[in-house]
């Protein structure tokens, strides 16, 4: 992971990129009414940082802050933020719950313990916040279910649930005219599984069909490193799609699955070994 940067990307969209130990993107929408910000962040510091960017960057004071999904390193940075929560009706659930937890390391290694927490969430957090740490989650001002647009001034937002494996409340937010598409966490895979992180054709494939129908130049992962042209977006899919195919043909043969694959186009890398394992664990689920 290489260190946070900050950068303009079009007319309307700031985005700062993922930094260690496991901060996601995050992103500021700037229309003439007012600036919108696409997930809270890690942390108090996290959010202070992005701020102080956007405050350099003389960018006008932000009135709300939209969250893409319920993980802590998307949410945690909001009590700073100190902005109204907008929020899909799943992801204010999963803030009411969170509200009632502790957050110390006694409690993340008691939840780690039962499987209500995984580890590497777990170890990140006493990474980003060491202890002794106070965690207030504020939970949502305003929900949505489906989608919300969201006129700025000259720009829209538009907030788009899509679910997915990786967490259910996953939510887009698509900026126009500038045509970008900020995904969060959607297309990575679930995460709580046991043992591994899991994939479902189940759910890729309609995600995939969800995230095509926009229209977008510019595609921003939770924790990508660059920003997507469409033509990479289109290959990631590609490889996700196929792999779903695939795994939907040959079961849980991965020599199978791994040479219709390379028949296919795909080289045989590190990324598309692990997608298809992913996909065999979901076959289980
Ligand atoms: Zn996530």
């Amino acid at each position: 992971m290489t260190e946070t940067s900050f950068a303009q990307l079009t007319d309307h969209f700031y985005w700062m990129s993922p930094g260690p130990p496991d901060r996601p993107s995050l992103g500021a929408v700037v229309g003439d009414q007012f600036t919108l910000l696409l997930d809270a962040g890690a942390s108090a510091a996290h959010a202070h940082l992005f701020r102080a960017a956007l405050t350099a960057a003389v960018v006008p004071l932000p009135r709300y802050v939209a969250l893409t999904h319920w993980h802590w390193d998307h949410i945690f940075g909001a009590e700073a933020l100190a902005l109204p929560v907008i929020a899909q009706t799943l992801t204010a659930q999963q803030l009411a719950l969170l509200a009632t937890y502790e957050w110390d390391d006694v409690a993340l290694d008691a939840r780690v313990h039962t499987g209500a927490e995984i580890i590497s969430c777990a170890d990140n957090i006493k990474i980003e916040l060491p202890a002794p740490r106070q965690i207030h989650i504020i939970e949502s001002t305003l929900t949505f279910t489906d989608s919300l647009k969201i006129d700025l001034g000259g720009v829209n937002c538009t907030l788009q649930h899509v679910g997915g494996d990786h967490a259910a409340d996953s939510v887009v937010a698509y900026v126009e005219p500038d045509r970008v598409l900020f995904l969060g966490d959607c297309l990575y895979p679930g995460i709580y599984g046991v043992p591994t992180w899991q994939y479902t054709r189940a759910q890729v494939l309609p995600l995939l069909d969800k995230l095509h129908a926009f229209d977008a130049q510019f595609y921003i992962e939770g924790h990508g490193d660059t920003v997507l042209t469409r033509a990479e977006f289109t290959t990631l899919t590609t490889r996700l799609r196929l792999a779903a195919d695939l795994v939907g043909e040959y079961g849980a043969n991965a020599a199978a699955v791994l040479a219709a694959a390379e028949r296919a186009g795909q080289p045989r890398d590190a990324d598309l070994i692990e997608t298809v394992q992913d996909f065999i664990a979901g076959l289980s689920t």
